[in-house]
């Protein structure tokens, strides 16, 4: 199939900059927070990937240094007409950013200006319960204290879901009973955040909005031990994990197939495959298989985790129509669908899904495009 018409919400990416990277290319696209050999860096496939997409969108040869001098010339010469090749190139119309990273300090105008087209916020919650933790406030004080802050930062952005990364911080074992006092009496760093977690999820259920969870591998500072999305099970069967929409952002990867079986099980839990796709790279296929398995297509979200520089939302997108793309011609040589369903899947993953969930989004924002 050609998903090349298909327009694209990102449904998970966070700010890039506003001016010419000053870093390599090799150096932009890691993961880990530690200091990588630059040997190591390029000799991974993610770079080479990017390296031989961009080779055919700047219309040079896929040679490294004629690639790094072409991407080099365009982006000095008029970096806004760069940003918007790229954008244009794969038709991403819309991003949901997280600005919970603080790698790139962006400004919410001058980016929206830069990008031209929509821009949605989400909220994470640890930029408020990190401080907290760390000033050891009481949990009892403190819950007043997020409360007011969310319920501000919500309003004022505004954001349409809220997110969190327990998972990077102290995992996903969730306990649905904690409360103040338990969490007192613990008095340990995972019961302050579940407590917080929960919290969290009863603010989303009241403002009608979802909660999006960090749930898979992710940066360096990640126990991936701890982020298998089925940790999140005694949740999803108490009342409030009943009562809100959860999205399992990062498809849970490696644990896809989990994920994906979680929202086979429970009708409020939805699935974003960003950052599986592109940076699990070889994983990719079998990733959004393992997901697309037992999850409803009308449950899947694309995004990205594009950050720091345009061309992760780019590749992002260019290689997730690629490998869905593929996925659904082996659903239609096997019968399983026709043509014309294989494209409504498309628009439902690579933008519809997110659409129909984000509902409560800024006023005079109905249509999208
Ligand atoms: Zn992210």
């Amino acid at each position: 199939m050609d998903l090349s018409n298909i327009p694209v919400l990102d449904n998970h990416c966070h700010f890039f900059g506003l001016e010419v990277p000053e870093q390599p290319l090799h150096r932009m696209l890691t993961l880990s927070l530690n200091n990588m050999p630059d040997d190591q860096l390029r000799h991974s496939m993610v770079y080479r990937m990017m390296l031989a997409e961009l080779s055919e969108v700047l219309k040079c040869s896929a040679d490294e240094q004629h690639v790094l001098a072409t991407r080099r010339e365009l982006s000095q010469r008029d970096y806004p007409a760069y940003v918007k090749l790229l954008l244009d190139d794969t038709l991403i119309k819309g991003l949901v950013v997280d600005i919970g990273l603080q790698k790139s300090l962006v400004d919410n105008t001058q980016f929206e200006t830069m990008v031209a087209r929509k821009v949605w916020y989400v909220f994470r919650t640890e930029t408020i319960v990190d401080r907290l933790w760390r000033e050891q406030v009481e949990p009892g004080v403190g819950l007043d204290q997020f409360k007011a802050e969310i319920g501000n930062a919500v309003r004022t952005l505004p954001a349409i879901a809220l997110k969190s990364i327990v998972g990077y911080r102290t995992g996903l074992r969730i306990d649905p009973s904690m409360t103040v006092a338990k969490a007192s009496k613990a008095g340990n760093e995972a019961s302050y955040r579940n407590l917080f977690f929960l919290e969290s999820a009863r603010i989303c259920r009241e403002m009608g909005i979802p909660l999006h969870v960090h749930v898979a591998f992710g940066e360096s500072n990640l126990d991936l031990r701890e982020n298998n999305p089925l940790h999140l099970k005694p949740f999803l069967d108490s009342p409030l994990g009943r009562e809100v929409d959860l999205v399992l952002i990062h498809a849970g990867y490696p644990f896809a197939f989990e994920a994906g079986y979680l929202a086979a099980m429970h009708p409020r839990v939805y699935v974003d495959i960003s950052e599986l796709v592109p940076f699990a790279t070889f994983g990719m296929k079998r990733g959004v298989e393992d997901v697309m398995s037992m999850c409803p297509w009308n449950k899947i979200m694309y995004g990205s985790d594009g950050f720091d520089i345009p061309e992760t939302h780019w590749l992002g997108a260019r290689m997730g129509k690629r490998v869905i793309a593929s996925i659904l011609d082996d659903l239609i040589h096997a019968g399983t669908i026709d043509s014309v369903y294989g494209e409504e899947i498309a628009r439902m993953i690579f933008c519809d899904n997110s659409l129909a969930l984000h509902k409560n989004r800024p006023q005079g924002e109905e249509s999208f495009f």
